[in-house]
């Protein structure tokens, strides 16, 4: 079997979704599980709902919500027709009467829980999935709707929810199984999941992929593909450099730094799974499906280029700790990392000296908390609006001098922290967010003037 996850542009409108239809009937023979994400821009909208109803606008909120029933029901109408609208009606029109009953219920008790809003985020996913196998089936796709929720099971961390993997794999193989054995087209939402006590959850922003992974993993696929808007893994993101180019194929380990350090094209954790089955993955266009798109595998051809590509990572802070009191004392990094521990704040990058230690984290609203708490152990600054920018390949390894062109390529921008060596396939340098595109076109001038065909098209 494989799987193949139509990401939210490649099921956007009616249009999008008939096309997956074909790319799927394509793939029948290979007996596919189908992931889709919820309609472009919906989960967005989705969170904006909920924050409405959570700060008290009950108005906003339902005028948010009815602008998401009317595209779902504007899209079911236009690919299923009046008859198969009429069908699958009255199922969207309880799921959409639930939300805003929801949403009232959030405004009368004044307090948007983070159970609540996995509720409410995971909803496209619930809907999306239900009108696309309904398409399938009006194509002639014997396909049928799987409720994530009942197979992918995580732990109560709302938000990011973490897969619980053997009690998934069992329900994978009792609910999904079955069907492909019967000849039948599982289609599943992405991104959502539940606790074992049937809470919904959700796997973070771009969950999806990781959705697709957990169960190509799980059900063996021999190979799990990844639809989206682009085609492939390109040499930086497309939209930040239009002279971005196709990578052909990239190992796991370096597609793995990439989607770690921004390529947003990959969630993050998507490779886990299929690493640990060694299963490829594919990243495809599904408005260019001819296109060969890109091959993530074990190994991958070094190729003549130092790095496969650069990624950005934006949206994060700097925080600076510099220890007057304790200078060092044996610990004091312990106890350091203990209070982003503590605040369930992951670090990215760390570099040290004999006073003081900066760290990366993503910008998000713990890190005054967690700025207060570090200043009972020292002093401490934090600046956000900085970027990590990382270059990835494996030829790193073998290639003398990189850092110096890497640098010279940008030695007008202020770098603030500089990383080499904990992969030994990455370099990265933490900057101004505003420094991002200019420093990205440099360096991929730089690097990817030439390619080797036998690596990138
Ligand atoms: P989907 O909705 O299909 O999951 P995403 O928006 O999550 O799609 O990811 C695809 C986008 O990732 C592309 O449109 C592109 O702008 C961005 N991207 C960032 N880095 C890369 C990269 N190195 N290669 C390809 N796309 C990238
Ligand atoms: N719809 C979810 C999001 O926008 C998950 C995904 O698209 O992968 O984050
Ligand atoms: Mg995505």
């Amino acid at each position: 079997m494989i799987v193949m996850k139509f990401g939210g542009t490649s099921v956007q409108d009616a249009e999008a979704i008939d096309r997956v239809a074909s790319i799927v009937r394509d793939r029948l023979p290979e007996k596919p599980v189908v992931v889709v994400s919820a309609l472009a821009k919906i989960t967005d909208l989705l969170l904006a709902m909920a924050s409405a109803a959570g700060s008290g606008n009950r108005e906003k909120a339902l005028e948010l919500c009815q602008a998401a029933r009317e595209r779902h029901y504007a899209t079911a109408q236009e690919l299923l027709g009046t008859h198969g609208f009429t069908q699958i009606h009255p199922e969207l029109d309880a799921d959409f009467n639930g939300l805003d009953d929801l949403l009232r219920g959030i405004v009368a008790v004044g307090e948007l829980t983070a159970r609540t809003t996995d509720n409410i985020a995971g909803f496209g996913e619930r809907v999306s999935s239900k009108i696309a196998a309904a398409a399938f089936s009006q194509r002639g796709i014997n396909a049928s709707h799987v409720d994530s929720r009942q197979c992918i099971v995580t732990d109560a961390n709302f938000g990011k929810a973490v897969p619980q993997f053997e009690e998934t794999k069992a329900r994978l193989e009792q609910i999904v199984k079955p069907l492909l054995d019967r000849g039948r087209v599982p289609v599943m939402g992405g991104f959502i999941g539940s606790t074992r006590e049937g809470i919904s959850t959700t796997l973070g922003r771009g969950g999806s992929d990781f959705t697709a992974a957990i169960a190509g993993g799980e059900l063996n696929a021999s190979r799990i593909e990844i639809w989206t808007d682009v085609d492939g893994m390109m040499t930086t993101d497309p939209r930040l450099c239009p002279d971005a180019r196709r990578i052909r194929t990239i190992s796991f380990e370096e597609a793995a730094e990439l989607a770690y350090f921004g390529a947003k094209v990959l969630h993050p954790a998507t490779l886990l799974p299929a690493i640990q089955k060694n299963i490829p993955v594919l990243i495809l266009n599904s408005r260019n499906p001819k296109c060969d798109g890109t091959r993530i595998t074990a190994t991958a051809p070094l190729g003549k280029n130092v790095f496969k590509a650069i990624a950005a990572k934006k949206r994060i802070t700097v925080v600076d700790i510099v220890a007057t009191r304790m200078l060092m004392a044996h610990g004091f990094l312990k106890s350091i990392f203990e209070v982003f521990a503590h605040h369930r704040c992951p670090v990215d990058m760390v570099s040290t000296s004999e006073v003081s230690v900066s760290v990366t984290v993503d910008s998000n609203e713990s890190i005054a908390a967690i700025a207060a708490d570090l200043a009972k152990l020292a002093d401490v600054k934090y600046a956000g609006r900085k970027a990590i920018v990382c270059l990835v390949g494996e030829n790193i390894r073998n290639t003398p001098g990189i850092a110096a062109r890497t640098f010279a390529a940008v030695e007008d921008v202020n770098i603030e922290m500089i990383s080499q060596g904990a992969s030994e396939i990455n370099i990265s340098f933490v900057i101004d967010e505003a420094d991002v595109p200019a420093v990205i076109s440099r360096l991929h001038r730089t690097f990817f003037s030439e390619l080797d065909p036998e690596v990138f098209a």
